[in-house]
């Protein structure tokens, strides 16, 4: 069966936000015909929207899988509801418990109604953009260039990598 591999972009910023990208990794890598290949560390970035609302927790993931790109939205829509996604007033940007965006999905390029790929924002996007360099290195991206090329094009952004919580005692 084919396997490609995708990116996706994870963030939060309603409730316990750095708990729900963790479990929405760990949902990630429990969701049948794929397999979490990589994760970036957690990052903080302050909201990108006309809406004042809090700063977001953002991750990456790297995913292999053997789904069709509609079916794996699907599969994210599901893990977002499952998370009480807060979006009563439909508005986009909007503050959320969950969001997951597919990036990129192999090298395909898809330009449909619900689904567009890669993402149309991720280049103007840091909270996209480091992260994937730190999982991907300096991957080329088709029509686009290198991801060290993107990420010193991209518009500045309030943003800092977050030190992975310390668990005490061993293990
Ligand atoms: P943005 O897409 O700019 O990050 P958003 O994440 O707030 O905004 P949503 O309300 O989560 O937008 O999604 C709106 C719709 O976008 C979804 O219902 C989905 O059909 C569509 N969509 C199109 N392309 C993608 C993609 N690559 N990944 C996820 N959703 C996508
Ligand atoms: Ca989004
Ligand atoms: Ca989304």
């Amino acid at each position: 069966m084919l396997t490609e591999e995708v990116y996706l972009g994870i963030g939060s910023n309603i409730g316990d936000s750095r708990t729900i990208v963790e479990q929405a990794l760990e949902a990630l890598d429990r969701m049948s015909s794929c397999t979490l290949r990589g994760r970036s560390s957690l990052y903080r970035s302050a909201a990108v929207s006309d809406i004042p609302q809090d700063d977001y927790i953002n991750a990456v993931a790297r995913l292999d899988t053997e789904l069709e790109p509609v079916a794996l939205l699907l599969e994210l829509q599901a893990i977002e509801h499952a998370y009480y996604r807060n979006r009563e007033d439909g508005r986009r940007w909007a503050p959320r418990t969950l969001d997951l965006d597919i990036i990129l999905f192999g090298n395909r390029s898809i330009n449909d109604s619900h689904l567009i790929i890669p993402h149309p924002e991720f280049i103007n996007r840091r909270f996209v953009l480091e992260p994937m360099l730190e999982i991907a290195g300096d991957i080329y991206i088709p029509g686009y260039g290198s991801l060290n090329y993107l990420v010193s094009q991209a518009p500045a952004l309030d943003m800092e990598k977050l030190a992975r919580i310390s668990h005490q005692g061993p293990g």
